[in-house]
């Protein structure tokens, strides 16, 4: 469903991504592993197209991601993004941040848009907060809002960049465990965390990146208890 092939990416001097090849295949989810810098956030970033790449080419269902133009703005309206702060509009109730989108970017009448956010609530287990603002729920509660708005535009893959990061330790159950369902009912997702329990009970694939190359791929089991490179191990020792 995603395809990256021989990606690469500099910031200045600053080799990023380098040769980067990845199929996330329709209902698989993917979870990226790797030290500080290792170009996971910046990976994500291309392929919802934040970044542009220097060479390489990110595919969504067999359509090349063009640099600019409508057809990049159609493409990334499917490709859903949760990131580690919510980037939610306080200003707005929790319901019109979730039909913003829809409304202005997929032409749906206000009446759809409310319908299908409160469905979305309801997914996220947070159907009776519609009408709060932002700054009246808790963090996983935020993420949980983000993770449904990103929902709202029907995107065919999730990239999620460590959504739990921010949150207070009690929270953080509460947004994986929406994140887990998710994987269950079949969405497909790349996934940035440190979470490594969830990473090891929700994963498909293990892609551990190391200086900007893909060091390793493996089932999570392969992955935690037997990793075969040695940077993998040492990352592994520090992290679990
Ligand atoms: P972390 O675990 O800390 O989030 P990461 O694996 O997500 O790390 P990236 O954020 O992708 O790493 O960064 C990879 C490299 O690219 C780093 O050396 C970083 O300093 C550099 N970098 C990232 N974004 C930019 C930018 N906008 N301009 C210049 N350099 C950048
Ligand atoms: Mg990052």
């Amino acid at each position: 469903l995603v395809r990256i092939e021989k990606v690469n990416k500099h910031f200045g001097e600053n080799h990023v991504l380098r040769d980067i090849d990845l199929d996330i295949h329709s209902g698989e989810v993917v979870v990226l592993l790797g030290a500080s810098g290792s170009g996971k956030s910046t990976l994500c970033r291309c392929v919802n197209r934040l970044e542009t790449v220097d060479s390489g080419v990110i595919s969504l269902a067999g359509v090349p991601l063009p640099d600019e133009g409508g057809e990049l703005a159609r493409l990334r309206a499917r490709v859903g993004m949760v990131f580690q702060s919510f980037n939610l509009f306080g200003h707005l109730s929790v319901l019109d941040n979730i039909t913003l989108a829809p409304i202005r970017v997929r032409g749906l009448s206000r009446r759809e848009a409310d319908e299908r956010a409160r469905q979305l609530l309801d997914r996220v287990g947070l159907g009776d907060k519609a009408d709060a603002r932002p700054a009246q729920l808790s963090g996983g509660q935020q993420q949980r809002v983000a993770i449904a708005r990103a929902l709202a535009m029907d995107p065919q893959v999730l990239l999620f960049d460590e959504p739990t990061s921010a949150l207070d330790p009690e929270t953080v159950g509460e947004v994986l465990d929406v994140m887990a369902a998710l994987a269950a009912d079949g969405m497909t997702m790349l996934v940035v965390t440190h979470e490594m329990g969830f990473a090891r009970r929700v994963a498909d694939r293990i892609v551990f990146l190391d200086e900007g190359r893909v060091h390793e791929t493996a089932t999570p089991d392969e992955f935690f208890d037997a990793p075969r490179t040695e940077r993998a191990r040492e990352f592994l020792s520090k992290v679990l």
